[in-house]
């Protein structure tokens, strides 16, 4: 007798274990550790994962495992292994760890049914209901709903005459392509050939072209070589000439290009020392943690490119993060060119289908190297000799929901399984890694020349208080203006940024001040140019531009802060000759435009590249020689104790865009706090200042890296109830932890409200606390029945990296 442990897909306090299920002997060939299955849960069919199998249990009643859902498992046991750890971690629930680890289009989808119980049930059914079940024996239950007989149906379900029947469905959807291919040999074919009739033209045809090609043929390109229509081959089909089948494929998002092959580039010395040590640890299958740290343009990725080649030399695979918004076609590009279809990539601009086999790709391990964001860092390779992860310093690095990993952690962990090196790389690097490097427990590697023997590009900062003062209003100080006609007459390209974190389009009024939120969250909200309407980002509440001030009634009522579409018309009154690419969310939300864009603008269509955030990274264009940050501070002011170093860290990757090759590069940041350290120093790109200042702020407030954080926040739409939760929770971690923990709150947390719920919270700082995590699952357990209710919900984020 054979029993499967089972982790069952119930996210939930009572389901988070084990159960136990009786291997069928018709399975029992197939199921192993890592394979997924449906298995009868109360009265529902659920997905499960199988985590381990043994001989005997302790309960006597066992039910059945009813079918698989894999035939080979989908993770390995290092994989299952590093979902227990990620548990624990994490204090998420097991499912969501495991869940976490593979592509969107393998979480199950359910489907209930109502189905006849047998055949007699039809008759002895009421009129009504039996009407809907003529010629058919199953009612989806959204077909049942819209019947609109409950009671009915609740009836005929009681006497039994109805069933429920759950079917756990695998949403994913191999892709097939339709192909065809002769039956005969060539001297049947041209036997057939005789046999049809001359005015069979185009039955002729194909056979002809099989004649010549006998190999099999996608239908399309078959259609295509003939000029014929499906008819035709149809005809051979029945003939017995032809068949048709369905092939399998790959989706394949980079189908349509040509990748030319690049070598390696000749390393500089200063590149040479960093890949040394790298590539030593490489060859000894040694689990070092090295933080390469080199200015913008130092020649990082290149050093990724010959470390990932050696570990393909090695027989070994390698797993290459960068974050999301940098995961441009550029740096696709660099990693297509160099390794071919070894690459796997993946991103969440790829469809659901097409991940799914990105994913088979390396599961199927017909691919040696992934690129991809966060998620990629569960790539189910076997061996893996390199992980790498460029832009360490990156929040989005980091799961915001639950299981709330940190991709860091998780490639160093797995970095401990297989024994193989790990890269943090950043010319930023975080205060936490980079305090790191500087205790020895990372390796540190230092890039600190520019290639092509280009330099930093010059910073400006340009005080825009004293523009307004001297009677400047527009968005571009005069010296920025000045530059940018400069840039114009040259012929030279111009990067435009804005910062659209914080809150920008707000509608405030000029008489009485008051800004206009949302009634459900405590935040202001944004004017929409296109349907003349304000909308919450949060909880997507939307409402007409009042026409005045509803406080005052004044209507001087405007929107206020800058969009990118603002700024665009703008450039258009002053600079109406520049060509300009507006890049944001609106001008991107189609698939490929984002690169359609960025050609564009590499090819010299355009003068101007305006945009967000998206644009801050990855851009390597000769052409650029100046970069405009409009306004700086949007990103200082949000309550973070990591708001200066994430300003730090984005001026100084926005500034290296610029002046990466021959020409040389200009930087004018508009801000109204130019005196802040974080502007100051960004603009000397001059990390290592920044870091020292930056720790002492740390040190002295009690934050990471001299502190680990944990958050716990509160969520319930009574105000009351939310503050009384959150109070008892704070009690009970103070009475409990050590005294050298600081526990804070409660307090509500930065955006107070949102969805009509209250958020409060409690912040632990603490160094070392051996028992704050069975501390944290105690609150889960006890709070455990009013959550599973679903009104009052209590999360946990240990070193949380958004503080909102
Ligand atoms: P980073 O990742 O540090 O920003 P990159 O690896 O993108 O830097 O290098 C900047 C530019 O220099 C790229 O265009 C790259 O192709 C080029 N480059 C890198 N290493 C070399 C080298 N050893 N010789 C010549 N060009 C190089
Ligand atoms: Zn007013
Ligand atoms: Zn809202």
């Amino acid at each position: 007798m054979s029993i499967a442990s089972v982790i069952v897909d119930v996210p939930a306090k009572q389901t988070d274990r084990e159960f136990d299920y009786l291997i069928p002997d018709k399975w029992k060939s197939i199921i192993r550790p890592g394979i997924r299955v449906v298995v009868p849960f109360g009265p529902r069919m659920v997905q499960g994962f199988v985590t381990g199998i043994k001989e005997s249990s302790d309960l006597k009643k066992l039910r059945e495992i009813k079918e698989p859902m894999d035939l080979e498992p989908v993770l390995n046991d290092e994989l299952l292994q590093l979902g227990d750890w990620m548990t624990e971690q994490t204090l998420s629930f097991k499912v969501s760890a495991l869940q976490a680890m593979l592509p969107a289009a393998m979480k199950a989808k359910y489907e209930k049914n109502v189905e006849l119980t047998d055949l007699t049930s039809f008759d002895r059914m009421h009129e009504d209901v039996r009407s809907l079940f003529k010629h058919r024996k199953t009612l989806t239950w959204k077909e049942m709903l819209e019947a609109g007989k409950p009671s009915l149906f609740h009836k005929e379900l009681q006497n039994g005459n109805l069933e429920v029947v759950y079917y756990v469905k695998n949403r994913l959807n191999k892709k097939t392509v339709r192909h065809v291919k002769p039956l005969l040999s060539t001297e049947e074919l041209s036997e057939a050939l005789d046999s049809l009739s001359a005015s069979a033209k185009k039955q002729r045809q194909i056979v002809e072209h099989f004649l010549h090609a006998p190999e099999s043929v996608s239908l399309k390109n078959l259609l295509e070589i003939v000029h014929s229509s499906a008819a035709a081959v149809k005809a051979l089909v029945e003939k017995g000439i032809l068949a048709e089948y369905d092939e399998e494929i790959y989706r394949d998002p980079y189908e349509n290009r040509s990748f030319e092959e690049t070598s390696a580039f000749r390393l500089t010395d200063e590149q040479a020392a960093a890949l040394g040590p790298i590539n030593a640890a490489v060859d000894a299958e040694r689990n070092d943690i090295f933080l390469l740290y080199g200015i913008t343009g130092s020649g990082k990725t290149e050093i990724y490119l010959q470390a990932i080649d050696k570990v393909i030399q090695n027989g070994k695979e390698a797993i290459m993060l960068v974050p999301e918004i940098s995961l441009t076609p550029q740096t696709v590009k660099r990693f297509k060119e160099r390794f071919g279809n070894q690459v796997a990539v993946l991103h969440s601009g790829l469809s659901v289908g097409e991940k799914y086999d990105e994913w088979r790709k390396i599961h199927r391990q017909e691919v040696k190297v992934v690129v991809g964001a966060r998620s990629a860092v569960f790539a189910p390779f076997q061996n893996i000799g390199l992980i790498v992860i460029d832009e360490e310093h990156e929040g989005s690095y980091k799961q915001e929901e639950p299981p709330r990993y940190h991709a860091r952690d998780i490639a160093i962990q797995r970095g401990l399984s297989h024994s193989c090196p790990v890269i943090l790389g950043s010319a930023t690097p975080s205060l936490e890694s980079f305090a790191r490097a500087q205790k020895g427990v990372y390796k540190l590697l230092s890039l600190t020349k520019r290639m092509n023997n280009s330099t930093l590009p010059s910073v400006e900062i340009v005080d825009m208080r004293e523009e307004l003062r001297t009677g400047n209003r527009s968005m571009f100080s005069e010296k920025l203006f000045a530059k940018l006609e400069d840039r114009l007459t040259k012929g030279e390209q111009t990067v435009l940024f804005l910062n659209k974190r914080g809150h920008s389009s707000f509608v405030m009024c000029r008489s009485c001040g008051v800004v206009i939120n949302c009634p459900d969250c405590d935040i202001s909200l944004t004017y929409h140019r296109s349907n003349h309407s304000l909308k919450c980002h949060y909880c997507g509440h939307e409402e007409g531009m009042p026409p005045v001030c509803p406080e005052c009634g004044s209507d001087h009522i405007r929107f206020f802060g800058t969009g990118t579409q603002k700024v665009e018309e703008e450039l258009g009154k002053i600079l109406p000759n520049a060509r300009v690419i507006r890049m944001d969310v609106d001008t991107t939300s189609k698939k490929g435009s984002h690169e359609l864009l960025l050609n564009a603008f590499q090819e010299g269509k355009a003068d101007i590249l305006l945009g967000t955030q998206m644009i801050a990274k990855g851009l390597d264009f000769p052409n650029i020689t100046l970069v405009g940050v409009l306004s700086a501070d949007t990103m200082l002011h949000l309550p973070d104790f990591r708001a200066s170093e994430k300003t730090f860290q984005l001026l100084t990757q926005v500034s290296g865009r610029a002046g990466r090759h021959q020409l040389k590069g200009e930087v004018v940041i508009q801000t109204y706090t130019p005196e802040h350290y974080s502007i100051e120093l960004a603009a000397r790109q001059d990390f290592d200042t920044f870091f020292e200042k930056e720790m002492e702020i740390r040190r002295l407030n009690h934050y990471p890296p001299y502190f680990y954080l944990a958050l716990v926040t509160v969520f319930h739409e009574d105000l009351i109830k939310t503050v009384s939760v959150t109070e008892k929770i704070t009690k009970y971690l103070r009475s409990n932890l050590s005294r050298q923990a600081i526990i804070l709150g409660p307090v509500a947390s930065p955006l107070s409200r949102v969805k009509n719920r209250y958020r409060y919270q409690c912040l632990i700082k603490y160094k070392r606390e051996p028992g704050l995590n069975a501390l944290l699952k105690n609150i889960i357990n006890n709070f455990q029945q009013e959550t599973a209710k679903g009104q009052l919900q209590i999360a946990i984020d240990l070193n949380p990296q958004m503080m909102m």
